[in-house]
């Protein structure tokens, strides 16, 4: 997607909102999803000659990102934020135990190490407010748990029940304020929330249960969800986002929020760059104002 010949983001995401793959949400919900990858720009020719016209000093052609939505803003709602994040990941299911299941395991928990004592943190700083510093985070621990594994699905309100039943159990460590909870489903189980699906409508998502953040990770094996990547890159991508917009805006909508386009992630989704060799994906800086 990084060649993609007209990457208007802030017009390609109008088109998610309202497109076939839109995530359907009931009035007041907000968006926490990483959101389907559209391999074609979806504005015409006749478009893309008007917005050369209004920008001459900008060339669409170059193959490069262009990304948001100059009009993004994200603004706090007083809620939460997760100033050190601890991650936790949680590998559910069956197949995981497999060698290649066995080599994205540690890939992730290799990632995660890396990427929340990294630069991607640092950016976020930006978004601290009075008492509530956002620094960089910290790589907890990760447990493969194959009881009770998802077949075909598994619907949010089925996982929400199920990490609280993990933390009552001592599966995983019990949640702090700061504990996200990342759990990567198999290959082939789709992940449903609302009247959502992994693959349909999004690739990922987080939220809270109470003051339990988790965030919900389909294994990424369509289109929509590679964006012509590989899975274990399209999974660190996504994984960023979700990780990005977990820390700020961990309770959706009543953290750092744009009612107009969504969490920090959002604004920039499948725009990405490396950090520690990892895909990471851009996120919006109001400081800037651009992805970055
Ligand atoms: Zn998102």
């Amino acid at each position: 997607m990084k060649t993609s010949k007209a990457r208007v983001v802030a017009k390609r995401k109008s088109a998610d909102r309202s497109g076939a793959g839109a995530v359907k949400f009931a009035p007041g919900e907000h968006v926490r999803i990483v959101p389907l990858h559209y391999p074609k720009p979806s504005i015409s020719i006749d478009e893309l000659g008007r917005l050369r016209g209004e920008a001459p000093d900008t060339d669409l052609f170059d193959g490069q990102p262009h990304v948001a939505a100059a009009t993004a803003q994200l603004t706090y709602n007083n809620g939460p934020l997760l100033t050190s994040v601890q991650v936790f990941t949680i590998f559910w299911g069956t197949k995981w135990g497999g060698p290649s299941g066995g080599t994205i395991m540690q890939r992730m928990n290799k990632f995660f190490q890396a990427i929340l004592v990294s630069s991607l943190l640092d950016q976020l700083h930006e978004y601290s407010v009075p008492g509530k510093s956002i620094g960089h985070g910290s790589f907890i621990g990760t447990k493969l748990i194959t009881a009770k594994p998802p077949v075909g699905s598994v619907t949010d309100s089925v996982v929400r029940k199920q990490v609280k039943a993990w933390i009552a159990a001592k599966t995983v460590p019990k949640n702090t304020k700061n504990t996200l909870y990342f759990i990567f489903l198999d290959p082939g189980v789709i992940s449903i929330m609302g009247g959502s699906k992994s693959c349909q409508n999004y690739c990922g998502y987080h939220d809270a249960v109470g003051s339990v953040y988790y965030a919900v990770m389909p294994y990424p094996t369509c289109a929509g969800c590679l964006g012509g990547m590989t899975a274990p890159d399209a999974l660190t991508g996504t994984s960023s986002h979700e990780l990005c917009e977990a820390i700020t805006d961990p309770v959706p909508g009543s953290g750092w929020y744009d009612n107009v386009n969504g969490e920090i992630g959002d604004i920039c989704a499948w725009n990405f760059k490396k950090i520690a060799g990892y895909t990471v994906q851009l996120e919006w800086s109001n400081a800037h104002n651009k992805c970055m």
